[in-house]
């Protein structure tokens, strides 16, 4: 099949032009003004934004925690990714301790079988290096397309990793060119304060906020710094939240140190005062690290802008209010950690950064797409729209307007972040290598269409299939 999209201003993180875009098979074959090709389908896209399908570096769906499992599994997740402009993404495997990262890797491939509507990759989060994964299994991950390791330095009892395991980590992907990602917060600090104000009686949902002060962040964030710099592997810094941690990664890049960092588009939008809302409301805006004060919120739209951050994230990790977030109804440690986002971000940063004036079209492309597909090995198949690279298109309506809701919204879960906000921006055909995935308010493609990629490494670039010798 082949795709002729024609006149729309066609935007990358470095170009700006009206053009054609032809699509042949799976790939882009052909860029240029006023193409004369046949085409089986084509699609006027004047005044319309072609855009590269955003690819989302950091998601969780169909994973266990907190005593339940996310209410997004593979298929609905992928679903609202696909109605958001997002067509690839890259989600955890957590290696269950205990357990060989080959067992964990098959478990979540086994999640996505029959499932999938865009691209994926898994990062492989690392959570035990004495009886399951060992270092030579670690080492051997990249091979397989896994070529990032993930640790979270916080969550104590259950997915946190001491120092010795972060080191050691950091030591294997220096060897095999993998990328280090850690969730950066001081988790023994964090279970004293937890432990503290549950004694004290202070059970609700703002004490989320108040027992993981951003001083832990910052604190973490320099320590996986420094210990990367040690190490000498690179460091990818998730979900930053203030400007404890911003802190230390700027100092990082300015020295030239191999560090990045990412936020995500809620600690945009969502302030510590959420979590006090009446009624156990604040429960739907408990996820890690917490919603920080509003003054954090210019701090992260300066480090976007000045590529101290370099991308965004959802963080996608949905929980049902009611019946999910409700376990916690009598203890704020009880409520399971993680909120939903992934259809909304390309909305939301095109409204609040782009037509507010904060970024630029070629640097939100940059942030959403082409700096999460280089940095995770996906560039330039993904990520650009460029002759031989992946046709992932999202033909975007700047002039349409829509009111962002749960009732309204892909994923399966029950309430949403960003409930009421108005936008004016949003994708009209979104295209998966070529297949239509998306078409206004349709889904047209079905389960089974997106793949599994096999990732570069770190600094390198993945070749588009047909160029592969
Ligand atoms: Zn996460």
């Amino acid at each position: 099949m082949s795709v002729l999209i024609k006149g729309g201003r066609v935007i990358t993180a470095a170009d700006d032009y009206v053009g054609d875009v032809y699509v042949e098979g799976e790939r882009i074959s052909l860029i240029g003004e006023s193409l004369d090709v046949e085409a089986d389908r084509v699609v006027d896209a004047s005044g319309k934004y072609v855009l590269p399908g955003c690819v989302d570096p950091h998601t969780h769906l169909d994973m266990p925690f907190g005593g339940t499992v996310t209410i997004d599994d593979v298929e609905s997740g992928q679903r609202s990714a696909a109605f958001g402009g997002t067509t690839s993404h890259v989600d955890f495997v957590i290696q269950p301790q205990g357990s060989t990262f080959a067992d964990a890797l098959d478990e979540w491939k086994s999640k996505a079988d029959g499932k999938q509507l865009i691209d994926m990759g898994y990062h492989m989060a690392v959570t035990d290096l004495r009886e399951g994964g060992s270092l030579e299994e670690l080492a051997s991950l990249p091979d397989q397309g896994v070529t990032s390791y993930k640790l979270f330095m916080a969550y104590k009892g259950a997915l946190m990793v001491d120092d010795e395991t972060l080191f050691r980590t950091m030591q294997v992907a220096a060897e095999t060119g993998a990328l280090v990602m850690v969730h950066a917060e001081n988790g023994d600090a964090i279970d004293v304060l937890v432990k503290e104000a549950l004694a004290r009686g202070e059970t609700e949902p703002k004490y989320h906020a108040l027992t993981r002060p951003p001083e832990t962040e910052g604190e973490a964030t320099n320590r996986a710094i420094q210990l990367a710099r040690v190490a000498g592997s690179a460091l990818y810094v998730v979900h930053v939240s203030c400007a404890e941690a911003v802190e230390p990664i700027a100092i990082a890049r300015e020295k030239g140190w191999n560090v990045w960092g990412e936020t995500c588009t809620q600690y945009f939008f969502v302030d510590y005062t959420f979590l006090e809302r009446p009624n156990f409301e604040g429960a739907k805006f408990v996820y890690t690290p917490p919603p920080r004060d509003k003054a954090n919120q210019d701090v992260l739209w300066n480090a976007v802008r000045t590529d101290v951050l370099s991308a965004i994230s959802t963080d996608h990790c949905a929980f049902d209010w009611d019946g999910q977030k409700t376990l916690g109804r009598d203890d704020f440690s009880k409520i399971p950690n993680g909120g939903p986002g992934l259809e909304n971000r390309l909305h939301m940063i095109h409204e609040f950064g782009v037509r507010s004036g904060r970024l630029t079209l070629n640097r939100m492309v940059e942030l959403l797409a082409t700096n999460p597909a280089k940095l995770f090995g996906l560039y330039p198949r993904k990520g650009t729209i460029a002759v031989g690279s992946d046709a992932d298109i999202v033909v975007f309506d700047p002039d349409k307007q829509h009111t962002i809701s749960a009732s309204t919204h892909h994923s399966k879960v029950d309430y949403n972040l960003y409930e009421g906000t108005e936008v004016t921006g949003l994708p009209d055909i979104v295209l998966l290598r070529g297949n239509v995935l998306v078409e206004g308010d349709q889904l047209v493609a079905s389960p089974g269409v997106g793949q599994f990629v096999k990732r570069a490494r770190f600094g390198e670039e993945l070749k588009p299939a047909a160029a592969v010798v």
